[in-house]
């Protein structure tokens, strides 16, 4: 026998029953999705490595050391897979005009490629819901973005989720901020780690996200960008936190949040469980105003987020909100092979209602015993069992018989005109 061949590492399977739980999940995410009106965008998974070079900057984490490139054998082209989505919607967006006639509220759900090590919460392949309005200026659209969020953990049932609030500013308020973070941790150099000695010049601000105890106390003693903001800046944040405070959420100001991308400014944000460990973060995002000018187009604001589907499905089960399991309604019993074609005949007539229905398969030797055709009915989840018995056909009947709950007798129901009584099976 061939050796079997195995899953990238960091890379997963999903398999049923846990892609209901997924799918569960997803159809949540469009719901909410509609009642925000935001439009769903799809772009490839695959881009020009230059998308991410340009959108999130040469010294990201996810640019230095975490992304899939490859040269296109055929041609030569550097590609990656797409480590996240914000820089290939803004292409969308650009390639396609779609600002043109005003702002844009877009999402997209879907696979994302990171080459960092695997643990809880941390694969190579994940998936991210986005959120990306495209083309609003104000305030208004950063609570607007953040309370969808909120909105999903309450119709999931998340329990408490903390938000973090931070301000970037602008980008002169950042420079300076910089100035002066470079000249502190300079000034106590011999306290920094090879990490933060690397980043030094590079990126000072991901310093203040170092997870290294040893070098908290200097980061936490660093200037803080929020002294360096001008009015304009404060009074965005100052708008956003009102809408928070008016429909009572709380948050936490957190002047250490940075996000790992070059693009953020004014509002950052993440929303965090406690229940998760080490990568208790399941949505962040802000608002990146100069990345469609610094992509090639005509400049526009934009403010978004992404959140990890396999972190809030582990809070799922962390807090015990268990999406229904997906059972078919009925299971078409069938004691012989004879009676297959008129069965289906009914069983095609029911699922065109709406019915969910699965028929017994036979195998080589026929259909099976009775006996182990209802093992499998009742292993199926069903709550109705189908019999379609030689004696009932001949009547032009099928047994309906109850397989959950207080049961009951089977009762017989007319084979024509099966979207009749389709209703009784159907589940609410
Ligand atoms: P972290 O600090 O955990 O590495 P990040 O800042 O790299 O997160 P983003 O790029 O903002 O994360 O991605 C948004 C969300 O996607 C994260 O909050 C998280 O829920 C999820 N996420 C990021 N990387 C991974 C991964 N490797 N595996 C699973 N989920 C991830
Ligand atoms: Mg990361």
């Amino acid at each position: 026998m061939a050796e079997p061949l195995q899953a990238v590492k960091g890379m997963n399977d999903i398999l049923p029953p846990d892609s209901a739980r997924w799918e569960w999940l997803e159809d949540k995410v469009r719901a909410l999705m509609r009642r925000y009106a935001y439009a769903n965008i799809r772009t490839p998974i695959v881009e020009p490595t230059a998308l991410f070079v340009r959108g999130l900057g040469q010294v990201t984490d996810i640019v230095e050391k975490e992304m899939y490139s490859f040269t296109d054998a055929m041609n030569g082209d550097q590609l990656s897979l797409r480590p996240e989505n914000t820089a290939g919607v803004v292409r969308a967006a650009i390639e396609h005009a779609m600002l043109y006639d005003g702002g844009k509220r877009l999402f997209y759900i879907g696979p994302m490629f990171r080459h960092e090590r695997p643990q809880r919460g941390r694969y190579r392949q994940f998936y991210q819901v986005g959120v990306e309005a495209l083309g609003f200026a104000g305030p208004d659209v950063d609570a607007e973005v953040i309370l969808m969020a909120r909105a999903l953990w309450r119709d999931l049932g998340l329990g408490e989720v903390r938000l973090e609030l931070n301000s970037l500013g602008q980008a002169s308020e950042r420079a300076a901020h910089r100035t002066a973070l470079v000249s502190y941790f300079e000034a106590n150099a011999s306290q920094l780690d090879g990490d933060a000695q690397r980043r030094l010049h590079s990126n000072p601000l991901r310093i203040l996200d170092s997870k290294n105890p040893a070098m908290q106390p200097l980061v936490n003693a660093a200037p803080q960008l929020m002294a360096y903001l001008g009015e304009a800046s404060l009074k965005h944040i100052d708008a956003v936190k009102a809408v928070l405070d008016a429909v009572g959420q709380p948050y936490t100001l957190n002047p250490r949040l940075v996000r790992g991308m070059d693009y953020y400014c004014h509002t950052v944000f993440e929303w965090v469980s406690p229940l998760l460990g080490a990568q208790g973060t399941i949505c962040g995002g802000g608002r990146y105003d100069g990345l469609v000018e610094m992509m090639g187009g005509k400049p526009a604001p934009g403010v978004g987020w992404g959140m990890g589907l396999e972190r809030v499905l582990d809070l799922l089960t962390q807090v015990g909100s268990a999406p229904p399991a997906a059972s078919p309604d009925a299971y078409a019993v069938l004691p012989d092979a004879a009676s297959l074609a008129p069965a289906l005949a009914t069983v095609e007539a029911l699922r065109s209602a709406g019915v969910a229905v699965q028929v017994h398969a036979g195998g080589k030797d026929g259909m099976g015993s009775m006996k182990s055709q209802f093992r499998k009915a009742d292993a199926s989840g069903a709550r109705f069992a189908l019999v379609f018995g030689a004696a009932e056909l001949a009547q032009g009947m099928v047994a309906l018989k109850p397989l959950r709950g207080p049961g009951g007798e089977q009762s017989l129901r007319p084979l024509e005109a099966a979207g009749n009584w389709a209703g009784e099976l159907r589940n609410a």
